[in-house]
């Protein structure tokens, strides 16, 4: 899935670039224009929308697969499903 994201600080999406992944793994970019560095969700429809969003966020705090898909109540493989996918959009 590719997206366009905006700056999240002047919110221009013409000079925003790939910045290599963070700790977490999320995908992060740079704003050429401000210089500021930020993360992009994925964006997903309905019910996934909810559910993506909650584990960036869990992995973004450093919580581990299993630790998340537990609390979730969901298969721990649709966490890494989902964190590969991020990885391909790289
Ligand atoms: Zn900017």
């Amino acid at each position: 899935m590719k997206i366009k994201p905006c700056c999240h600080y002047c919110g221009n999406s013409q000079h925003v670039r790939k910045h290599g992944v963070s700790r977490a793994r999320i995908q992060r970019y740079l704003c050429m224009s401000c210089n500021q560095t930020f993360q992009v969700r994925y964006i997903y429809h309905s019910y996934e929308s909810n559910v993506y969003q909650l584990i960036d966020k869990m992995l973004s705090e450093g919580q581990s697969h299993i630790s998340i898909a537990r609390q979730l109540g969901i298969d721990a493989i649709l966490i890494s499903r989902h964190v590969l996918n991020a990885d391909i959009d790289q």
